[in-house]
This record gives structure tokens, C-alpha cells and sequence, in this order.
């Protein structure tokens, strides 16, 4: 069962492949989108999609930044990643590119290593707490020995323009007056 939906799914999508910048960028917006969503609401904008042989497979977006629901595990990737395993489908993570519109941190970046996902694409560096750039070398074998290519800068200025506005507006106070507010501000 589960191995006819692969087949399916590869079937359907054979012929779009993500191997230049815009795939990249069809499906960075669709990260955008994620965090337009957030964004709205006055969440923190940040968002996430998970993609799999051409298709989207899950999306996530930020929560978890107002007032009333602050805490630091609900960020985009760890509600796609967690939304991935929910759907329980015979799905070779390494196959899977994580689409997000923020450099991944360092928990998001652990749990991706850990899921075993192949790609990383982002849109905006995240100066403060972007975890991408570890040495993995130096870590325990779990992590040194994971393969992952990572592809910032996709649809960057989007990504910014986004966070600028988010940090513009006096009623957000998450991150405010951050290194990662100041970085963006001053752009
Ligand atoms: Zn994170």
C-alpha cells in the first residue's frame, strides 16, 4: 500500500525535478505564503514546506511568538517536520527538500539532521541563531556523518522585506531589539 503511493507520487511528478534556482524559488514562495500566514496573525513570520519529488508534501508555519503562547519549539520546520512524520507514508527522507524563508536554528537544524533529510533551501540568513553553518565535523558521529546540502538565499529580499515589516510594527514585541531585528532594520 504504502509503496504504491511512492510509486505514485514519482509517476505523477517524474518529470519536475528541483535542480535549478527556479524551482527553487516556486517553492520558496510557497514557504513565503507560510509566513505571509503567520504574519497575519501576528506571528513571528517564518515559514516551511517540505517537498518531495516536485510536490509539497507539508507546510508549516511559526507559532508560538505572542504574548500569550511564547515559547521556542513551535517554529516553522519543527511543525513540518513533526506534520511529515504524522503522515506516516513510506517516504525516503533523503529525497526531501526543506524549503524555509529563515536560516534554520540550531534545534530545527538537529531535528532535520536527525530526520535524515537530503536539502535545505532558505531565503534569509539568520545572523543570530542560524545553526547551518556548524562545523559537523567536530560533533559526535550521529551528526559528523549525515549528508545535507544546504542552498541559502533563495528569494532572500522577499524573506527580509517580510521580517522588516514584522519588526517595524511597534504591537510585535518578540525578538525585539534583537541582533537579528537590528541586522534586518538596518537593511
Ligand atoms: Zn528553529
Amino acid at each position: 500500500m504504502k509503496l504504491m503511493e511512492v510509486v505514485h507520487v514519482t509517476t505523477r511528478f517524474a518529470g519536475c525535478r528541483i535542480g535549478n534556482n527556479m524551482n527553487y524559488e516556486q517553492f520558496m514562495q510557497k514557504a513565503l505564503d507560510q509566513a505571509k500566514s503567520a504574519f497575519a496573525v501576528g506571528e513571528f513570520p517564518v515559514g516551511c514546506v517540505m517537498v518531495f519529488q516536485g510536490k509539497v508534501l507539508v507546510t508549516g508555519s511559526r507559532t508560538g511568538t505572542t504574548a500569550d503562547s511564547l515559547n521556542e519549539i513551535d517554529h516553522a520546520e519543527m511543525v513540518a517536520v513533526r506534520r511529515f512524520v504524522d503522515l506516516n507514508k513510506d517516504i525516503d527522507p533523503s529525497g526531501i527538500t526543506l524549503f524555509c524563508t529563515l536560516e534554520p536554528c540550531l534545534m530545527c537544524f538537529g531535528a532535520i539532521l536527525l530526520s535524515g533529510i537530503g536539502k535545505i533551501v532558505y531565503a534569509y540568513e539568520d545572523v543570530m541563531g542560524g545553526g547551518t553553518r556548524c562545523d559537523l565535523t567536530k560533533l559526535t558521529p550521529l551528526y559528523k556523518n549525515r549528508k545535507i546540502s544546504i542552498i541559502p538565499n533563495i528569494l532572500r529580499k522577499e524573506s527580509l522585506e517580510l521580517l522588516k515589516a514584522y519588526f517595524q510594527n511597534p504591537k510585535n514585541t518578540y525578538c525585539k531589539g534583537s541582533l537579528l531585528a537590528e541586522h534586518t532594520l538596518g537593511q
